[in-house]
């Protein structure tokens, strides 16, 4: 049994901001590598024979190889073709998202965005996502279950509204975007230690998130010149002043211009 990890920070355990205090970011890391092993070692002890450890945030640089659970593999780095899910293929039993947040405009979720502070709502074939959702249908494609969820109480909901069946750990309870009640970085990590055990054992119950074919991309952007520059992507068409759409075979063409539309807007020529 293979069990792949995602992990991003914002929904770690006492994570409630990345860039006021010094030290801040540092912390943050260090209690998002101990929240990874946490499942890391839980997988491991549920019979998984590998764990593919995909460092999620930001520059994808942030988890601390030294204190990463050592029979773990880590992808890190970017850019890379699926992003956040990437090293996930069909040989997975389970994917499980850690430290995750909710979508962008979600009401008092902490640091809840989508991808990037520039996007307003992001939906495939009608459907509202955040990071969870999105990543969960690239896990779907490969007929992989997302089988765990960590993070804050908002994420929580947003998961349990679409995958109910998932197995969910809520490590802090939001107050607004950059406050919550949050549990000890040492009690989130049992909670999670605890989760993904019971993750494993429910696997039979656990259904992966597949979409129709061809799929449909939607995505609203907060800055008009994205929705004009990633117009200009044969495939993709601005359906309103901030809004762009394109219809992909899968999952892996969705993820390509969904790319291509970040990656381009970075440039703003
Ligand atoms: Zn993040």
């Amino acid at each position: 049994m293979k069990v792949y990890l995602s992990v991003d920070i914002e929904g770690v355990a006492c994570v409630t901001t990345l860039k006021q205090e010094p030290g801040d970011y540092e912390r943050a890391r260090k209690w998002m590598t101990a929240e990874a092993n946490a499942a890391i070692e839980a997988a491991y002890e549920s019979g998984a024979t590998e764990v593919v450890v995909a460092d999620s945030h930001g520059s994808m640089r942030n988890l601390l190889p030294d204190e990463l659970h050592e029979d773990a593999l880590l992808v890190q780095g970017s850019p890379r073709p699926l992003t956040m899910m990437e090293g996930l293929d069909g040989s997975f039993s389970a994917a499980f998202l850690i430290g995750y947040h909710s979508m962008s405009g979600t009401a008092n979720g902490v640091m809840a965005h989508t991808y990037t502070g520039m996007v307003y709502a992001l939906r495939l074939n009608g459907i509202p996502l955040g990071e969870s959702g999105f990543n969960a249908a690239i896990a779907g494609h490969f007929g992989v279950p997302v089988a765990l969820v960590s993070g804050d109480d908002t994420v929580d909901a947003e998961v349990g509204a679409l995958l109910p069946w998932t197995e969910r750990v809520v490590t802090k309870w939001a107050i607004s975007a950059w406050s919550a009640r949050n549990l000890t970085p040492k009690a989130s990590q049992r909670r999670i230690r605890e989760g993904a055990a019971r993750a494993l054992r429910r696997l039979p119950e656990m259904k992966p998130f597949t979409l129709e074919q061809p799929i449909r991309f939607e995505v609203e952007l907060a800055p008009p010149y994205l929705s004009q520059i990633g117009a200009d992507i044969p495939g993709v068409e601005r359906i309103g002043g901030r809004t762009l759409a394109c219809t992909g075979a899968d999952m892996l063409e969705i993820v390509r211009i969904w790319r291509l539309i970040l990656n381009a807007g970075q440039g703003r020529i």
